[in-house]
């Protein structure tokens, strides 16, 4: 396997406008989120170092949400407020972490949960395939295969509370988050970060990619969408049509100065682009075909998923990204943004001291540097190709994809009943094929076999049969 993605076809530096109407890089951007970026938190109320998400298995598509049903954009949006973690205990085995240290020639994976509820099984068990990936990583330093491998003592696990989607955001899930990976052993370094403290990086972000004549404003209704397209291949993902793409400037700028109301989406080349999933093997996508133009901030003026991930991956260096297959279509795009990003100026600029206002300063000093041949900006190469490996879905007995507001599996009534870590960790073990049967097992005591091979050998979707915790 090769950790490096490839465009085998299409421009590779510089991006031709191909496709959109040719005046798109007249539109006016965006304007800013609300004007308003988040206070931060004082320090105590960000978070806690260490105890460690759920990445994406259940429910959550990675694609935005495009509704033209809430009102003016930015303004009305609430932000959660942020858990006190600093209640949580922390992990005996939490690293000492020097701020001035920088992440070069390792890995850097995150944990990324959404806030929208208690974590359930499929949660758990992509939160420990992560983990183990970083943690069981050995040290470039020290490559002797014989050394035992101990955690913390190799790669860099962040924590990134993905808590953009505001209307989704349950009070108090970033400490049900925390405190539940903390009782499963999965621990992660430095503060967690929060996306809702991050929106000026997200519109700077945006104007960037505006600027450079890749989006266009799109006043169509999901409904108008739905009706304009085939979705694709059996798994209901809608391909924009290009309507809006197709629009002559004086009516795009007609209904810009009329406030219709839009989102902002990027436009997508005929492009092919590769890259080698650990488990699914090499990926091809057709970016135009297979993906189409994506919303990066919906209409109701709130980041996509999709900008924000690209942003945060890229500036908190995370070259190792764990999560479920139904995001596989969206790396594809997120490479592809990534890349855009690079040409804008954007750069890796990975450092464990991961205090937010700092790194937020930090970030936007760092995107005016001119860009370079390296698109991973200050990472050397050999670390710097990402490693990607989506998991299979899990489903519940019945077939149904596990989601969070159906309770069943969630670790609140696990717990409750008296179901201890070592067996959620041992049947999420076994759901990520490294045992056998769902036995008991620590966290801990999977590192010294973990591989990707097994799951890469059988890589189905799998049911989760609850009975099998409660024995
Ligand atoms: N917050 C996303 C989720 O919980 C994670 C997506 C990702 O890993 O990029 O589904």
């Amino acid at each position: 396997m090769t950790d490096d993605r490839i465009v085998t076809n299409g421009p590779r530096n510089g991006w031709n406008g191909q496709g959109v109407n040719a005046d798109t890089k007249t539109a006016s951007c965006p304007a800013p989120h609300s004007g308003k970026t988040p206070a931060p938190l004082p320090r105590a109320d960000r978070g806690a170092k260490s105890p460690a998400s759920d990445a994406g298995i259940a429910g959550n598509t990675g694609t935005s949400n495009t509704s033209n049903t809430s009102n003016i954009p930015g303004s009305s949006i609430a932000h959660a407020s942020k858990t006190d973690a600093s209640r949580l205990p922390s992990i005996a085995t939490a690293p000492t972490l020097n701020s001035s240290e920088t992440l070069d020639a390792c890995r850097v994976g995150r944990l990324a949960p959404s806030p929208t509820g208690r974590m359930h099984i499929g949660n758990v068990y992509a939160a420990l395939a992560a983990w183990l990936s970083v943690r069981a990583e050995r040290p470039h330093t020290a490559a002797d295969p014989n050394l035992p491998i101990l955690p913390n003592h190799s790669g860099i696990l962040r924590l990134r509370i993905e808590d953009i989607d505001t209307p989704r955001v349950r009070k108090d899930a970033d400490r049900w988050i925390m405190d539940d990976l903390h009782w499963l052993g999965l621990d992660w370094d430095g503060d967690p970060v929060y996306q809702s403290d991050r929106f000026d990086l997200y519109d700077q972000a945006l104007h960037d990619l505006c600027d450079a004549g890749l989006l266009y404003p799109c006043f169509c209704s999901r409904a108008e969408i739905r009706a304009a397209s085939a979705p694709q291949e059996g798994d209901g993902y809608v391909i924009y049509p290009g309507t809006c793409a197709r629009l002559d400037s004086t009516e795009r700028d007609r209904r810009l100065a009329e406030k219709r109301r839009h989102s902002w989406r990027v436009h997508l080349p005929q492009e092919q682009l590769d890259f080698d999933d650990a488990v699914f093997g090499t990926q091809e996508f057709d970016l135009a075909r297979q993906i189409g133009d994506t919303v990066l901030r919906r209409s109701d003026g709130l980041y996509a998923y999709q900008l924000a991930v690209v942003v945060d991956d890229l500036l908190m260096g995370v070259n190792d990204v764990v999560r479920g297959r139904d995001l596989l279509r969206s790396t594809a795009l997120q490479l592809w943004i990534r890349d855009r990003m690079a040409e804008c100026g954007w750069h890796s600029q990975p450092s464990i001291d991961t205090d937010l206002p700092a790194a937020a300063h930090h970030a936007h000093t760092a995107t005016r540097t001119p860009h370079t041949a390296n698109n991973f900006g200050n990472i050397p190469a050999p670390s710097a190709a990402i490693r990607f490996a989506h998991l299979p879905l899990i489903d519940d007995p019945s077939g149904k994809r596990l989601a969070k507001r159906d309770r069943a599996l969630d670790l609140g009534v696990l717990r409750e009943e008296g179901v201890t870590p070592e067996s959620v960790i041992g049947y999420c073990a076994w759901l990520l094929r490294l045992r056998n049967t769902p036995e008991p097992i620590s966290a801990h005591d999977l590192l010294k076999d973990f591989s990707w091979d097994p799951l890469r050998a059988d890589h189905t979707d799998r049911a989760c049969d609850p009975t099998a915790l409660f024995a």
